[in-house]
């Protein structure tokens, strides 16, 4: 865009929406089978759906309930459940019935506990049907999963492929971790049950990706992503954003779980952000700013802290910039919902656009993060106004 060419605002759209449309930004996604996990659909022209898992004993309901309800705060779509034993799975009917997003049961080797999780109500158990047993086992897991309308997540990992195809291979490589994959595929396949998803996850992100990129040529049905045991909260994000987001940008991905040795809900904010990033999901306020420097007119750094915080409750996909002085802030703001702009070193002004425009100078006696908060909760709320006239879909579904 042209210095000085301001975006046109369309009906309700934000300037985050329209950032988008940009045919160089557009993403073509590889054409997978729509499956079901409970209410959210995973695949086909669905949005991708970003999730979590909870980390409390889940025998103790009360925790897990109070985990998940802040997993679903932060937006998350799909919520997965550990049930490594028979009070687990007890426990899971209590948490199933509380909880407003689908839930995932993590079932691994024990097929009673799939059968268990899959009548108390999960919408997908996360096991690998070659790991089960018996023939006999694995239809019975079938069985219940298409009695009480269960999704299977198949998820191969490189830290726990089958002793056969390490042997062959040598080592954990792409190949063995497609053909596991398949293998298992087969079994779900050969009892005409069709409703899964795979996932094939490694720490590594060189593996990681060429995994996803062979799996994606092999077989139609939707893909989970995840770089598994990414590390801590820094580390660990940045690993995913180069693993989800080259495959993601490549087209390949249907659901994602960003795997952080971090509270949960750190994983929801960044797979949306990942997903925000390559304007392949839009939710909450997309804060643009610089990193400062002598220039800055206020603190932008202390400053963007405290507006991430407090917008953190706004679900309506807008776009905000912070910047500190008028070398870049009058050219950000043309692009963004709302833009504030430090008037430079020593002066204790700044400048408020709105929808591109310069609307008003804010004085330094004014409560600035407060002043912009409500300045961007305004815009959100006349966005949803606009959206609901028009009929549109609400925001976090996009
Ligand atoms: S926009 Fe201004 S304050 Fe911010 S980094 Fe650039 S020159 Fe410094």
């Amino acid at each position: 865009m042209a210095r000085g060419a301001r975006i046109a605002y369309l009906g309700g759209m934000s300037a985050e929406d329209h950032r988008h449309l940009r045919p160089w930004r557009m993403i073509q996604r590889r054409p997978s089978r729509k499956i079901r996990v409970g209410s959210v659909e995973v695949g086909g022209d669905a949005p991708i759906s970003v999730q979590s898992m909870t980390n409390t004993v889940t025998s103790d309901a009360g925790a897990t309930i109070d985990q998940i309800r802040q997993l679903e705060e932060a937006g998350a779509d799909i919520v997965r459940v550990s049930c490594p034993d028979e009070d687990s799975t007890k426990a899971f009917a209590t948490i199933a019935r509380a909880a407003r997003v689908p839930l995932v049961a993590d079932i691994h080797f024990h097929y009673r506990r799939g059968i268990e999780a899959a009548k108390a109500g999960a919408a997908c158990l996360r096991i690998n049907p070659g790991n089960i047993g018996s023939p006999d086992r694995v239809r019975e897991v079938v069985q219940a999963a298409r009695d009480h309308g269960c999704a299977i997540r198949i998820g191969v990992n490189a830290g726990s492929l089958e002793r056969e195809l390490l042997e062959r291979y040598g080592e954990p490589c792409p190949e063995a971790m497609v053909e596991s994959a398949l293998f298992h595929a087969r079994l779900l396949q050969d009892l005409d049950f069709h409703e899964f998803k795979i996932s094939v996850k490694a720490s590594d992100v060189f593996l990681t990706v060429a995994a996803y990129q062979q799996l994606a040529e092999a077989i139609d049905c939707p893909l989970h992503l995840g770089v598994t045991e990414a590390g801590a909260l820094r580390t660990g994000t940045v690993k995913s954003a180069i693993g989800l987001g080259s495959l993601l940008w490549a087209g390949i991905g249907d659901t994602i779980r960003v795997s952080l040795a971090a509270d949960p809900v750190e994983e929801i904010k960044v797979g949306f952000d990942i997903l925000k990033s390559l304007g392949l999901r839009h939710r909450g306020v997309n804060i643009i700013a610089c990193p400062s420097c002598a220039r800055q007119g206020f603190n932008v750094i202390e400053t963007v802290a405290k507006l991430e915080e407090r917008l953190a409750h706004v679900s309506t996909p807008l776009s905000l910039s912070i910047i500190g002085c008028v070398v870049n802030g009058p050219g950000e703001a043309l692009m963004t919902d709302v833009g504030f702009t430090g008037g430079g070193a020593g002066k204790a002004t700044g400048m408020v656009y709105l929808a591109g425009k310069i609307d008003h100078k804010l004085g330094a006696e004014q409560d600035m993060v407060e002043h912009i908060a409500e300045l961007v909760e305004k815009k959100a709320a006349e966005i949803e106004a606009a959206k609901l006239a028009e009929g549109r879909l609400a925001p976090a579904a996009e």
